[in-house]
């Protein structure tokens, strides 16, 4: 049996997942139960008149659906207030690069068939190919995103970090996500303000999990991103012809997302936001390719730039790789906001 026959039979829903910054999942303040949401219908959002968070523009998260992020996980909703008076990590002067730092052998395409060396397996059909765009392309990305300084580190090998992966899961070897943080961690350079690890290879962070997109803590300023579960052909799934711009967007989500965590933003949970925890790649296709209206506020108190140029350069960036919807929307956000 083939490699893709065999983690064909993986099944989506089990995913739990996604990259969430590091904390213990406390009871919401209200508890709604299994299947509704402070999201539903009946919430009131109070209209803002400053069209920089703009009701129209953003769009409100339904309520959640069986196996959904919000109805796995409850987790509190992190306020602008809260976000403000954690004080433990902010760009200063000194300590304001993001760093992505490239794992193993990202970002060529052929790898992974569990922890086994890969080359020899290519002709026996067990080696699962995976497209991930090139780290040059995400840090331009997220210098837009983020506005702040961001850089690619030379790659480094994976096993430099770790010694392999710690468990297998559906025929792939999976890297423990909180042991890989921890020896990044120990690299950060000076000037970082965080370091995100960007990677080809399966992740999990917690036991239960049947794998991760990615996973980060804010206290030490890393994360790491995986691109292996974007991609349908990882679980022995056919691509669609679309392929290569589905999975561009999704890497963008989910490297956002993750760098996201790295400065302080916890999930939301109010309106459709990059924020926005997810547990498998439908709900990352929903999530849209912004911050909604209070992740960008806590964002835009915490660095300085324009929002109607962010906008539009993001626009032009979204456009040129190909991004149409989220290149539309973007450039809709700068000409209100000029
Ligand atoms: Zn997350
Ligand atoms: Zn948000």
């Amino acid at each position: 049996m083939t490699h893709a026959r065999l983690a064909g039979s993986l099944a989506l829903a089990l995913a739990l997942l996604v990259g969430c910054a590091e904390q213990a999942e406390p009871p919401p303040a209200r508890s709604p139960a299994e299947g509704q949401s402070r999201a539903g219908p009946q919430r009131i959002v109070e209209p803002r008149a400053d069209p920089l968070y703009a009701g129209g523009d953003f769009e409100l998260l339904p309520p959640p659906q069986g196996g959904s992020w919000r109805t796995r996980v409850r987790e509190k909703s992190q306020s602008l207030r809260e976000f403000q008076a954690d004080e433990r990590l902010r760009p200063t002067e000194l300590r304001r690069t993001l760093y992505l730092q490239p794992l193993g052998r990202y970002p060529e395409a052929g790898i992974l068939a569990g922890d086994l060396p890969s080359l020899p397996l290519i002709e026996e059909g067990l080696v699962t190919f995976v497209f991930a765009p090139p780290p040059e392309e995400l840090r331009d990305f997220i210098a837009l995103f983020y506005g702040l300084p961001t850089e690619v580190r030379d790659e480094i090998d994976l096993a430099s970090l770790v010694p392999g992966p710690a468990r297998v899961r559906r025929h792939h070897g999976q890297f423990n996500a909180h042991r890989m943080l921890r020896a990044l961690g120990a690299r950060l350079p000076e000037d970082a303000f965080s370091m995100t690890a960007l990677m080809v290879r399966d992740l999990y962070a917690e036991e239960a999990q049947e794998y991760a997109f990615g996973h980060a803590i804010h206290e030490d300023r890393v994360a790491v991103a995986s691109f292996v579960q974007l991609d349908p052909q990882f679980i022995g799934h056919a691509r669609r012809d679309d392929f290569r711009l589905r999975l561009r967007e999704r890497a963008y989500k989910l490297v956002a997302h993750e760098v996201g965590h790295t400065l302080g933003m916890e999930h939301c949970d109010e309106f459709r936001c990059v924020m926005n925890g997810v547990a498998d790649v439908g709900e990352l296709d929903e999530a849209p390719l912004h911050l909604g209206p209070q992740c960008l506020e806590k964002f835009l108190w915490l660095v300085d730039v324009a929002p109607a140029a962010r906008y539009a350069e993001l626009s032009e960036h979204y456009q040129r790789h190909g991004l149409e919807s989220s290149a539309r929307w973007a450039r809709l956000r700068a000409r209100r906001l000029r």
